[in-house]
């Protein structure tokens, strides 16, 4: 039976760590700021940017949102975002997205002063990821990393396996565990056989947004299966993209669904905001 990964705890440990990093900034006189900018009124992405809001609060940085009505247009977007380029208050930048559909959102994020993008979305940021360069680790994945590094799972000679290849996700994370010289394979909807190359993983991540897609026959035993996907299905239950119960019998850890990646990104985009103020 595999060991929990517990998200929320090792979340709350690195909010307790950004919280002295903050204290510590703030004695030498630099609040480390971050702003919001939400378009529409999307109840997801009002939830979110809620929880941003208040999680900057706990641990003292100072944050701001700016509520945008669904039919701004792209040019006062874009104009609000050179004004927070500019604000030395404002160390972190974030675009809750999706936005709406006139606003083109490849022009949005690359217009965010690469200093500021906290979400670590724009092309100068990833290219910099690529070729491992400064930059700010996008969010969840970058959460995925702390949860190995808090287990004691260190992925260098590992083969690892990420399935899914979004910019947000996936191939960042296999970026990430490239960087930590894990022998890296990236799956997606076209890979012939997905469970033979699960198979292969020491370290599985899954970002698919398909509920339990992966099940325990395609888990090496003694793997490490981390599990991205928040899959709500029709009677409210949260799932992930792997199938805990069958997955669980084989891994040596597991995160669950809720409580495993999901805590994660909130506490890494504090810990970018915190970092964007050291570099300014
Ligand atoms: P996307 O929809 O952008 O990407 C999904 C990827 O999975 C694509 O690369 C797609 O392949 C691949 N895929 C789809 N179906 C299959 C299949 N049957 N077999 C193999 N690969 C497949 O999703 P995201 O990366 O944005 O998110 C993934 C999951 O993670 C979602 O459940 C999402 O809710 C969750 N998530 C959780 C976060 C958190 O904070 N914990 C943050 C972000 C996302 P192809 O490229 O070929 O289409």
């Amino acid at each position: 039976m595999a060991n929990i990964i517990d998200g929320k705890k090792i979340a709350a440990e690195v909010r307790e760590e950004v919280k002295k990093e903050v204290a510590e900034l703030k004695a030498r006189g630099i609040t480390p700021g971050l702003a919001v900018i939400l378009v529409g009124d999307d109840p997801a992405s009002q939830v979110y940017v809620r929880n941003k809001h208040r999680a900057c609060e706990e641990v003292g940085i100072y944050s701001e949102v700016h509520r945008l009505a669904a039919e701004t247009s792209q040019d006062e977007l874009l104009e609000l975002i050179e004004q927070l380029n500019n604000d030395p208050k404002i160390h972190g930048i974030l675009v809750q997205l999706p936005l709406p559909g006139h606003i083109d959102e490849k022009k949005v994020i690359d217009t965010i002063a690469l200093k500021k993008d906290v979400d670590g979305f724009s092309p100068a940021n990833v290219g910099n990821l690529v070729i491992g360069d400064e930059c700010f680790y996008p969010c969840t994945p970058h959460g995925c990393m702390v949860l190995l590094d808090k287990i004691g799972v260190d992925p260098q000679g590992k083969k690892a396996v990420v399935v899914g290849r979004s910019n947000i996700v996936g191939k960042p994370m296999a970026m990430m565990l490239l960087a930590r010289h894990a022998t890296v394979t990236v799956c997606h909807s076209r890979t012939r056989d997905l469970a033979a190359e699960c198979r292969q993983a020491d370290i599985l991540v899954a970002a698919v947004g398909r509920p339990e897609l992966i099940t325990g026959d395609m888990i090496k035993e003694g793997a490490v299966v981390i599990d991205v996907g928040i899959n709500r299905m029709p009677d409210g239950k949260l799932v992930g993209d792997v199938h805990f119960e069958s997955a669980s019998q084989k891994a040596s850890w597991i995160t669950p669904v809720p409580g495993g990646v999901g805590p994660m990104t909130i506490a890494m985009l504090l810990k970018n905001t915190v970092e964007a103020a050291r570099r300014a």
